[in-house]
């Protein structure tokens, strides 16, 4: 037992002497390098890792700039957010405003930048250099007035409200062979104008001008392009003609008419008309209540439309309903 005890200590006793040795040795090389080369010096008496390839060094050198960099930017930024609660930068605008409204409800309501107009537009062309003008006699027009509604109306009959040329229903125009500014004997007269698509109206303009036409100038205009004559209507002529005159006359019948109809409607509703022409269906009238004494602007359209024609009716109307399924429950 003593014998196996004294071996075990002499193993220990070589063991340590051992490694002092090797300590000693690693010491020696430790400090030789660090004279040599002091980079490695911090690296080697860790004992962290014994290669250190340069590349990865460098690399590391790198990211801590990189990192340093960022560090110092959020630094200014930082300053620069402060500088703001100061005051000392410019406020951006804000794009939502919260207001009051009359009445006490608040609401956000969006701030829209001041629009700059006309700053790069060019000037407005006015006068003879403007693409509408009619030689001083666009204010002579009358475009809305009675008369030129039925001279329109009366062409386009006389027409069959079909294209002179191409026969097409839609899109017509009524064109004055002898032009408006200096015929004035026939600014009305339904022989004087005939019904032809926009398109071949443009055409003819951008020909023949615009302003100082003849019969003679659409007569050259058809026999050049369609090889016709004014004569020849093959979707047919109106016979007998329609007149101005005559088709006014029919336009007054018929708006009477209406207006009659509309009166019969408004006494069997117990209303009374108080002002107001039924011309078209945007045409306002003015209409007061028997029953209920409202007076109450609408138009005949609407007026026709709607089941009581008054509010203060239809009120009345839905309680009296709802009166009467009570009663059945
Ligand atoms: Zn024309
Ligand atoms: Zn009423």
């Amino acid at each position: 037992m003593t014998s196996k005890g004294n071996f075990c200590r002499k193993i220990g006793l070589i063991h340590e002497n051992l490694s002092c040795l090797i300590n000693n040795v690693l010491n020696f090389i430790i400090h030789f390098f660090k004279h040599v080369n002091p980079v490695y010096s911090s690296n080697y008496s860790n004992g962290i890792s014994n290669e250190i390839p340069q590349n990865s060094d460098k690399k590391k050198t790198g990211s801590v700039k990189k990192l340093d960099d960022s560090i110092e930017k959020s630094q200014n930024n930082l300053n620069e957010v402060n500088d703001s609660k100061q005051g000392n930068a410019e406020k951006p605008q804000k794009a939502r405003k919260y207001i009051t409204l009359p009445g006490g409800k608040r609401k956000w309501i969006r701030i829209l930048p001041p629009k700059v107009r006309g700053k790069d537009k060019k000037p407005r062309k006015k006068g003879k250099e403007h693409g509408n003008w009619k030689h001083g006699l666009g204010k002579t027009r009358e475009y809305d007035s009675e008369k030129y509604a039925a001279w329109k109306e009366a062409v386009l009959r006389n027409c069959n409200f079909r294209c002179l040329v191409t026969g097409k229903t839609d899109k017509l125009n009524c064109h004055h062979l002898n032009s408006w500014d200096w015929y004035e004997e026939g600014r009305y007269d339904a022989a004087n104008g005939v019904a032809i698509t926009v398109d071949i109206h443009k055409e003819f303009h951008a020909k023949y001008g615009s302003g100082q036409n003849t019969f003679e100038e659409f007569e050259h205009f058809l026999f050049e392009n369609y090889n016709m004559t004014l004569n020849d209507r093959q979707y047919g002529n109106h016979e007998p003609r329609f007149t101005t005159e005559s088709v006014s006359q029919d336009l007054q019948r018929k708006q009477q008419e209406k207006q009659a109809d509309l009166i019969e409607l408004i006494n069997s509703r117990n209303h009374e008309l108080v002002s107001g022409i039924y011309k078209k269906s945007s045409s306002v009238i003015v209409i007061r209540c028997k029953i209920h004494d409202v007076i109450h602007e609408t138009t005949a359209t609407n007026y026709k439309k709607s089941k009581t024609g008054m509010s203060c009716c239809g009120r009345q109307r839905q309680s009296q309903a709802t009166a009467y399924y009570n009663t059945l429950r």
